[in-house]
């Protein structure tokens, strides 16, 4: 029997069940079993088609939630924006969503399009046209090891492009993420953006606002710690949407070189040590966008006359709380942010037990790393710097030997942090 074009035999791609989990399979395997239709699909089969290692495998299925959840013993139900299942298989989660039209009477819009609810289920085609590129809605079946390629992503692959489906304007308008998304994927992929999906994104990156600060969270880490943070940083400027995610960091690049070279030092540095399976922390990237901000503000209330220390510190609050309007930033991490920012004004001070709780402080490597890479853009930083890389492989003796003799000899009292980068 001919299948119909947009079904793609095993013959004829290079989807191959041992590119997938054994955990997504089992999952593929126990639905089909139980008799409905299952599927890999979004970024898991883009990306094996594409040769790459995918880190998540997406799936969908006629079975509803409720169905889904009484086949799996370690599953729950979650429901945030859309309704689904999460199937645990101890640390590795499978998401599992059933199939979801798009049907403008039963979703919730608000009046500027942006989709507030929809949780209506569909077909298969339907579910593929909701979806946001053409190469995220491939579908690839265990039952027959079968593509499905309803939207013509497969094209797309080949011509290595990102392209909408559906009208761009109207996608955007539904959910501004997808800007983001358009950027970080065609980053992450090495794919360009067609010129229709391009066109709309810096006219309408304004609704990024609209967006609640907690989604953007969750893009924020996908954006930058994805291992292409320097690249998705660069893109994010051109297409004029970083002033969205963080505007005071924005605001002061043009004019401050220095602050931008210690910007791409650090993620120079964060996507190398994601390549080399480093654990990143994703408050160390936000202290670096806001660090001349902060600085800039300490300034400001330092020229109504506060003491440069009181200023430092009140202005930490600010800034976080100011940033946390676009982007929210859970607490655990605001508070590491405070504390690399905190050390950069100790790590200065290299006398008496100032230096031996400094070295000791939980945060002691993330801040001296932050401080490397302050040095990077500032010389004046180097000799700090580099007394502090000796200073933490020394051994007792020698530590000892680089403290100042004269325990009780006051010098450089909280000196200030430079005012660049
Ligand atoms: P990656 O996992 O590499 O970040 P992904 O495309 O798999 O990329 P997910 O967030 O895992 O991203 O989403 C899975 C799939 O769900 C996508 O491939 C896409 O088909 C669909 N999807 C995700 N976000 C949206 C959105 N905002 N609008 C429409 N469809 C979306
Ligand atoms: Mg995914």
């Amino acid at each position: 029997m001919k299948q119909p074009d947009h079904i793609i035999p095993r013959d004829q791609h290079t989807v191959s069940r041992k590119d997938i989990s054994d955990n997504a399979l089992k999952v593929l395997y126990r639905l089909n079993k139980a008799g409905y239709d299952a599927f890999l699909v979004g970024g898991g089969v883009r990306d094996i088609l594409l040769g790459l290692h995918p880190k998540d495998f997406d799936i969908t299925t006629n079975a509803t939630p409720e169905q889904i959840r009484s086949l799996f013993r370690n599953s729950r139900i979650i429901g945030r924006r859309f309704k689904l299942v999460h199937i645990m298989f101890g640390r590795d989660l499978i998401e599992v969503a059933t199939f979801r039209a798009h049907c403008a009477s039963n979703t919730q819009q608000a009046k500027d399009g942006m989709i507030l609810r929809d949780n209506v289920y569909g077909t298969i085609e339907e579910d593929a046209e909701r979806r946001d590129f053409t190469v995220n809605a491939l579908y690839y079946s265990v039952k027959d090891f079968t593509v499905h390629n309803y939207c013509n992503g497969l094209t797309d692959l080949r011509k290595r492009q990102l392209r909408m489906i559906g009208d761009p304007e109207t996608r955007y308008r539904e959910d501004p993420v997808r800007m983001l998304r358009a950027v970080r994927l065609a980053t992450k992929l090495d794919l360009t953006i067609e010129p229709n999906t391009l066109k709309p994104i810096s006219e309408l990156a304004p609704l990024l606002e609209q967006v609640p600060a907690a989604r953007l969270f969750e893009e924020y880490r996908k954006m930058f710690l994805g291992g292409k943070g320097e690249a998705t940083f660069k893109a994010l400027q051109t297409h004029g949407l970083l002033g969205k995610l963080f505007p005071a960091t924005n605001a002061l690049l043009a004019e401050h070189a220095e602050f931008e070279t210690f910007i791409h030092a650090a993620l120079e540095n964060t996507d190398k040590r994601i390549a080399s399976d480093n654990t990143v922390n994703p408050a160390f990237l936000i202290a670096v966008f806001l660090w001349q901000p902060l600085l800039e503000r300490a300034h400001q209330l330092e020229t109504k006359g506060m003491n440069f220390n009181d200023a430092f510190f009140k202005s930490m609050g600010y800034m976080l709380c100011e940033q946390s309007r676009f982007i929210s930033i859970p607490k655990r991490y605001s508070l590491v942010i405070r504390d690399i920012w905190a050390l950069q004004v100790r790590l200065p001070q290299r006398h008496g037990k100032k230096v031996w709780s400094a070295l000791n402080h939980p945060r002691f490597r993330a801040a001296y790393d932050f401080l490397m890479l302050r040095a990077e853009s500032d010389p004046s930083l180097r000799e700090i710097a580099d007394w502090w890389t000796k200073f933490q492989d020394a051994d007792k003796d020698s530590q000892r030997a680089m403290l100042p003799k004269n325990k009780r000899r006051k010098t450089s009292r909280r000196r200030k942090p430079q005012n660049n980068g």
